[in-house]
């Protein structure tokens, strides 16, 4: 199953991990992780979906299968596990760098 970025225009996928070739993240992977929606935090829930521009009432069952990758967020909204290659989301983290559709993409995402 390849997982897609829920912010609208946003081309990243999550390629599966037997696809590739070393257990170690490639360069690529190493910069773009998949987060999952802060579903057991309201507020906060909120602004992720309003970010990506979804209705705040979306069904929580469908919320908490979608993922929104790295490119959404700052730097400082990440911390780093000593020695792990892995990144973490802060606990505050807001989604703050939407990706908008392409010129050209316009109409073809009906959403
Ligand atoms: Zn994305």
């Amino acid at each position: 199953m390849v997982l897609k970025c829920a912010c609208p225009g946003c081309p990243n996928r999550q390629k599966p991990v037997r696809l590739r070739k070393s257990a170690l993240p490639t360069p690529t992977d190493e910069r773009l992780t998949f987060h999952t929606f802060p579903v057991n935090d309201p507020k906060r829930l909120r602004r992720w979906l309003l970010a990506v521009q979804r209705d705040v009432d979306f069904p929580l069952r469908y919320v908490s299968q979608m993922r929104l990758c790295s490119e959404h967020f700052l730097p400082d909204d990440f911390k780093t596990g000593q020695g792990k290659i892995r990144r973490f989301l802060k606990s505050t983290a807001v989604p703050s760098l939407p990706v908008l559709p392409r010129l050209g993409t316009k109409g073809l995402l009906a959403l």
